[in-house]
């Protein structure tokens, strides 16, 4: 396929074969980067791809963006957009997670020599609700430390830090949504224990095997991969790692995956 990276050697090779080389002026280079730097970001859509003018008017109108925004397809379902001003940039950003068309979009800051297929676009902020918490438990504090199990904790929904809706407490969190998704954390205090369950909103066909999105288990690569054991990696940045077991294909372990791990958006806010 058209995208590979080659090595330091690979291009020594190549340069054996091929002498001649293209030189572009340096300042053209920097002047073309310098009209993405800052107010662009890579996006993908975790579900079903989205046309790019249905991207650019759902971001436009959700962000109030007072500037036309330029949607880019590329290769492997990438998206680049480039928004009016690093404001405006800023602004979409805000009213992350993106749904748009109806599908989760993980978004990764602009970057220089970005080539789909090589480098991923994965971090996807998303709503995490953490069901049944039981009341004293219900701190602003308290749930951010939790959820920062699943990812970077981001921000409470006001619902949940004015408690004004018992049954669930819901934060936004940054994941990266190649990583096998936490179920839920052990919690502890004094001599006491509970499992507090995550309930992820609007990701799309999740894996029963892995716990990644992206497959269905039937398609499953990485319970081959991985073993009989599945681990459950916190990769999020400065996160710590904690291991549990999954489900197998074998059974002889309790089943810990399942359809609850995913809700659409709840209808009535
Ligand atoms: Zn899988």
């Amino acid at each position: 396929m058209g995208c590979h990276r080659f090595t330091e050697e690979e291009l020594a090779e190549l340069e054996r074969r091929f002498p001649r080389v293209v030189t572009l002026p340096t300042e053209r280079v920097m002047q073309a980067r310098s009209d993405w730097e800052g107010r662009a970001v890579h996006a993908k859509s975790l579900g079903r791809r989205i046309p790019a003018e249905v991207v650019a008017r759902e971001l436009r109108g959700r962000a109030k963006l007072l500037q036309p925004v330029e949607v880019l397809p590329m290769a492997e379902g990438v998206l680049t957009i480039r928004f009016g001003s690093g404001e405006e940039r800023a602004k979409a950003m805000a009213v992350a997670p993106w749904l748009v068309g109806g599908q989760l979009m993980s978004i990764e800051d602009w970057r220089p020599d970005f080539t789909p297929g090589v480098h991923s676009v994965s971090r996807t902020v998303v709503w995490v609700r953490l069901p049944g918490l039981p009341l004293e438990y219900w701190d602003n504090a308290s749930i951010l430390e939790m959820v920062a199990a699943a990812g970077r904790p981001l921000t409470l929904d006001a619902v949940s830090s004015e408690r004004r809706r018992v049954g669930y407490a819901r934060a936004k969190v940054e994941i990266d949504a190649s990583l096998p998704l936490v179920l839920g954390t052990l919690v502890q205090w004094g001599k006491n224990r509970f499992w507090q369950a995550f309930v992820y909103e609007d990701l799309p066909s999740l894996c029963y095997l892995c716990a990644r999105t992206g497959h269905q288990a039937g398609e499953c690569r990485f319970c081959e991969a991985e073993g009989r054991s599945i681990p459950m990696v916190n990769g999020a940045p400065g996160g710590s790692s904690s291991s549990t077991e999954g489900n197998l294909p074998g059974g002889s372990r309790p089943r810990v995956f399942g359809p609850w791990m995913t809700s659409s958006r709840f209808p009535a806010q």
